[in-house]
């Protein structure tokens, strides 16, 4: 059950100017939006680099733990959040509150997810964005629990739990990651990236 229709990724101009530098080397036209997908066998993640910048699509190895290695590695409030599909309380987050410029990465396997850039003031208590960073990094499903229907939303790479989509976010997507803090690692932007 894996759809990328709520996720309007954007490449950056650079990128598809590199995409298609890369395609013609292959000998293939792209076509569409999308980046070229990741060889059979794997998970294509697209990566970035610690001031942001696409690496580009890469082939990664699907994330799998036991829960007793997960606890092992995880808070037990992040292990309840991302392993159990738990909830963190609203205002009770690190970063609900965090203005600074930089990635937020998974707790579990340190995937890029979001950027501050499109982080928004949501009065939820939970950090919230209007899109993923690449729609090739998450994952939703229909989530049924608590007498609701919900879009619930998945790091790709290791299907850790990080929160919902709803449709009441701002422009330009419309969409409102309700993310909890504790699903996720921010790291800021080195100093220069960040001026
Ligand atoms: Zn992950």
């Amino acid at each position: 059950m894996k759809t990328d229709t709520l996720c309007s990724e954007k490449p950056a101009a650079a990128m598809r100017r590199r995409e298609l530098l890369a395609g013609l080397a292959a000998g293939l036209l792209l076509g569409g939006r999308r980046l070229r997908a990741a060889p059979a066998g794997g998970v294509g993640i697209e990566l970035f680099a610690v001031d942001g910048r696409s690496e580009g699509l890469k082939n990664r190895e699907p994330v799998r733990k036991s829960p007793e290695q997960w606890r092992r590695q995880l808070s037990p409030a992040a292990y309840q959040v991302t392993r159990e599909a738990g909830t963190e309380r609203a205002f009770s987050g690190e970063y609900w509150n965090n203005h600074a410029a930089g990635l937020y990465r998974c707790i579990c396997c340190g995937t890029a997810l979001f950027y501050s850039g499109t982080k928004f003031e949501s009065g939820t208590g939970w950090p919230s964005f209007w899109k993923p960073i690449s729609a090739h990094n998450v994952s939703d499903s229909v989530d049924k629990s608590l007498f609701m229907t919900r879009t619930a939303i998945s790091c790709r790479l290791c299907e850790a739990h990080l929160g919902h989509v709803f449709d009441d976010g701002p422009a330009p997507t419309g969409l409102r990651y309700c993310m909890n803090s504790v699903a996720l690692n921010f790291v800021p932007f080195p100093a220069k990236a960040a001026a």
